[in-house]
């Protein structure tokens, strides 16, 4: 989890609900980016209670037997449809997938090819790992507007733009 910066709550904007967290509403009312990362055209974002509760209800379906830290995850497509996967472990622990990528994998079997935001529900309010970053980063319209949404079954913990996440992220040049 990244520093907070200054920010003075958030009743002034009027797409945060009032009961959204501090950290929530710093973010959505500073306008300064981490050093060297360009920040969001604007700098309120509503919060998209659809994919974040789409996100919740999957981590319900997590198989999680070896680690028990259950994970849902939800992508919204640039069409608007949104997606969801949970974690799906593996004897083996190797083979175990990752809520993100199952949710990316989806969106991508049913004909989508990009997303434009991602929610991510543990009960510690867990970023996705770096291998997601990088997957999600394919997929990502923007990165630099991505906005992936870190949530607890009834908080909502952060938010960070997918370029915050995997700054210096691979892209194949072609
Ligand atoms: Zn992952």
């Amino acid at each position: 989890m990244i520093p907070l910066r200054g920010g003075t709550g958030v009743n002034d904007s009027p797409l945060v609900p009032s009961s959204a967290p501090r950290s929530l509403g710093s973010r959505f009312l500073t306008g300064a980016g981490r050093a060297g990362i360009p920040k969001m055209p604007v700098n309120r974002t509503p919060v998209d209670q659809a994919l974040i509760q789409a996100a919740r209800s999957a981590r319900i379906y997590a198989y999680a037997p070896y680690s028990n830290y259950a994970v849902g995850a939800a992508v919204r497509t640039d069409d608007g449809r949104i997606f969801t996967g949970c974690n799906v472990e593996n004897a083996s622990y190797s083979l175990s997938l990752c809520a993100e990528r199952v949710a990316l994998g989806s969106a991508i079997a049913a004909g989508a090819r990009k997303i434009i935001a991602v929610a991510v529900c543990t009960a510690d309010g867990g970023t996705p790992c770096g291998a997601c970053r990088q997957t999600l980063l394919e997929c990502a319209l923007n990165p630099e507007t991505c906005v992936v949404w870190v949530v607890k079954p009834d908080e909502i913990v952060q938010w960070y733009t997918l370029a915050e996440l995997i700054p210096h992220g691979f892209r194949l040049q072609k």
